[in-house]
């Protein structure tokens, strides 16, 4: 069997070795006599890996003793209905900023549960660029200003964390946490699914300073309540173990390749060629604005729509597979997760330049 180089948004590729260890060990773990799918999520064996977790990830982001990591089941998307449960009591507004599809999924669901302030928006600009924090029409009264730090299907990151002060930032991470050093300390919150840098889809992980619990809205449905999660070292229910399982074997993994510093060294390289094989071309075009392109997915078009078939055709015979772009934003999408060796963005890159040659 070759393994393919996959540049899908998520779930996204996974490094061999990380492959090979958790096959090693599936069948028994840790001496049990059996794998741990089957151990007590609240047994020893168990309490090691999540503990082990807990810990590498909190060295890994430098998060501050004062919040809370919890390892969640489900989906990212819960969190757009949790955080409004969580931090706004009935009546209170929230900011959202609006930077492309996620953030607009994320404030339609706020919309059912509080009043959204959108305090500003790139989708004039097909959501190609970062409003400046300078026109942000920030309410005085919110819970909290969400961002989603970066925007997976328009490739849209913001590089910098905003200053905001004494207001609480929440971020939707899905598709960049861990790909690089960033201030845990300018967020409130912080929550992102685990199958695009962290792992396997089934994991949610929230970082929440402390004293953002106990807020909750009285009726909150107790899984969705960051505090009882909390209280229970996120036991409260059985645990997704084996995502778990696996986003522990990742953290070690990074920790492995130098931390979240050298992370950030490789996928800037990484991104660096792969927008520089784009630009230098006149064939290949990406149109997020040169301040805010994303690190971790670059969407990218070819000439004409008629090619795209072709394109994904002779890369998937190459073993380059996962190209077929957003139908929202169309063409091509290459996601670079850390996962992603230098050498698969090496190999897509001599692709695109033969594919030229032939086709331009
Ligand atoms: C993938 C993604 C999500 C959704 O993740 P689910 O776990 O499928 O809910 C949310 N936000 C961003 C930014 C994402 O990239």
């Amino acid at each position: 069997m070759t393994r393919v180089y996959n540049f899908s948004a998520g779930p996204a590729m996974l490094p061999q070795s990380i492959l090979e260890h958790a096959r090693d060990e599936l069948l028994e773990y840790g001496g049990n006599g059996m794998s741990v799918m089957e151990v007590n999520h609240r047994g020893s064996s168990f309490a090691a890996i999540a503990n082990h977790s807990r810990d590498t990830l909190r060295r890994l982001m430098a998060i501050p003793d004062d919040y809370k990591i919890l390892f969640l089941h489900g989906p990212a998307r819960t969190h757009f209905a949790a955080v409004p449960l969580n931090l706004a009591v009935d009546g209170a507004r929230a900011d959202y900023v609006d930077t492309g599809l996620w953030s607009k999924m994320a404030i339609e669901e706020a919309e059912r549960l509080l009043e959204v302030n959108v305090v500003a928006s790139s989708s004039e600009q097909n959501y190609t660029s970062i409003p400046p924090l300078s026109q942000w029409q920030l309410s005085d009264d919110a819970a909290y200003v969400h961002i989603t730090p970066n925007e997976t299907i328009g490739g849209v990151e913001f590089l910098d964390v905003p200053e905001l002060g004494s207001r609480v930032l929440v971020g939707d991470m899905s598709s960049t946490i861990l790909s690089r050093p960033i201030d845990v300390g300018k967020f409130g919150l912080i929550y992102a699914g685990a199958q695009k840098n962290m792992g396997i889809a089934g994991l949610t992980v929230v970082i929440v300073r402390e004293d953002l619990l106990g807020r909750a809205r009285p009726g909150i449905p107790s899984m969705l309540d960051y505090q009882v999660h909390a209280e229970a070292d996120s036991l409260a229910c059985t645990a997704p173990t084996f995502a778990w399982y696996l986003a522990a074997l990742v953290l070690d993994w990074i920790d492995g390749q130098g931390g979240l510093e050298q992370m950030a060294v490789i996928n800037k390289r990484k991104a660096d060629k792969f927008y520089a094989c784009i630009d230098s071309s006149n064939f290949y075009h990406n149109p997020v604005k040169a301040d805010c392109r994303s690190w971790m997915n670059i969407p990218f078009t070819l000439p004409s729509d008629e090619m795209d078939e072709v394109f994904l055709r002779e890369s998937a015979e190459q073993g380059l597979v996962g190209l077929k772009g957003h139908r929202y934003v169309g063409g091509m999408r290459a996601s670079i997760y850390n996962a992603m060796p230098e050498e698969g963005v090496d190999q897509l890159i001599d692709f695109m330049d033969g594919f030229m040659q032939r086709h331009g």
